[in-house]
């Protein structure tokens, strides 16, 4: 059994790696700052002897005496992350320095989750690992992509400077259960739209692709990176990619009901394609994801059912 701190553990994806963890006999302490994550993503956790929580800022420095940290405090929607541009920098940068010094501390092993961003509107297509990327370092993303940039320099100037040892994850747009219904990422938009009878919003002429991973095949691949020896950034996401009309079709067609497309402007520096080169988490994970985008859709349609 282990001792790990999961930062951002009442989030979307923190709370399934919260559970994940927890199902597997470690002892799980989550911190949290409730700026997008909730109480209810964690209830069914609270009241277990292994599960922790406390309410703490990651800009704020702490200690904790942990074997392994997940640092995944950062809020990931772009209006949430806009909303305050500056404390969004602070969260990932100063966040991965409080991250950093508690994982050197106690010679705790540091996972950072990046974030496909780091690569911008990108030139190459598919994006490996090698890609330096493409990125606006002023426009209304970049507190985002370049705060996460940056964590990626901390998190490496820490292992080669101090021997802190790193594990870098990559993640491409993640869908599933417990993503917050009102942070408008484009998967829950579409579903609960679609439930509620609204209109579609597609931003610009919906050409715009992305690659749909479900959470469950993310958190698996979040485990194998964790237990491997790899120190540099690796790519987890589903190769398939899709446009934003494929997707709000296959939404509509999974729903029914009267909801029909409209469309709105594409808001500043959006990128125009993203897809995954998963080779390396093939080669030295042995990481592939398993769960098509229908069989996904189907399960979050399914809990988005329940909440909306
Ligand atoms: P989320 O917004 O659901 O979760 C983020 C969590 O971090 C929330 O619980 C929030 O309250 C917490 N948080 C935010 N700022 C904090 C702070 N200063 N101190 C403490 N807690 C703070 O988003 P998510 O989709 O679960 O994303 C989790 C991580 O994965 C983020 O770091 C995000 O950048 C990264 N990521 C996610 C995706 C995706 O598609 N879901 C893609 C790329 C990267
Ligand atoms: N998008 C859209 N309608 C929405 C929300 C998003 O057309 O209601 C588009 C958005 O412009 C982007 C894509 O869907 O091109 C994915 O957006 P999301 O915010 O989910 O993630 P990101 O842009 O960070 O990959």
């Amino acid at each position: 059994m282990k001792r790990i701190l999961v930062t951002g553990g009442a989030g979307f994806l923190g709370s399934h790696l919260c559970e994940r963890l927890l199902n597997e006999g470690n002892d799980v302490v989550c911190m949290d700052n409730y700026f997008t994550g909730s109480k209810s993503n964690i209830y069914h956790m609270i009241g277990s002897p292994h599960f922790e929580r406390f309410r703490h800022d990651v800009t704020d420095p702490f200690k904790v005496e942990v074997d392994e940290i997940y640092n995944l405090a950062c809020p990931a929607s772009p209006p949430h992350y806009q909303y305050n541009a500056i404390k969004t920098m602070k969260t990932s940068v100063m966040g991965a320095i409080n991250c950093l010094g508690a994982a050197k501390r106690v010679k705790a092993r540091v996972f950072q989750a990046s974030t496909s961003e780091v690569y911008g509107d990108p030139q190459v297509h598919p994006q490996p690992e090698s890609y330096w990327g493409h990125v606006n370092p002023i426009g209304i993303r970049s507190c985002y992509d370049e705060g996460k940039r940056a964590a990626e320099t901390l998190f490496t100037d820490y292992h080669r400077q101090n021997g802190v040892d790193i594990r870098i994850v990559r993640i491409f747009n993640t869908y599933g259960p417990r993503m917050n219904p009102d942070d408008g990422r484009v998967v829950s938009n579409f579903i609960c739209q679609a439930l509620r009878g609204e209109d579609i919003t597609i931003y610009g002429d919906g050409q715009q692709t992305r690659s749909f991973c479900y959470v469950d095949d993310l958190i698996e691949g979040f485990i194998r990176l964790m237990g491997s020896d790899m120190t540099t950034p690796v790519n987890i996401g589903n190769p398939g990619e899709f446009t934003m009309l494929e997707l709000a079709e296959k939404v509509l067609t999974k729903v029914g009901g009267k909801s029909k497309l409209t469309f709105q402007d594409l808001p500043g520096d959006d990128p125009k394609q993203r897809q995954p080169d998963i080779s390396l988490a093939k080669e030295k994970l042995d990481w592939e994801p398993k769960i098509s985008l229908d069989e996904g859709l189907d399960k979050t349609i399914e809990y988005f059912r329940t909440v909306v």
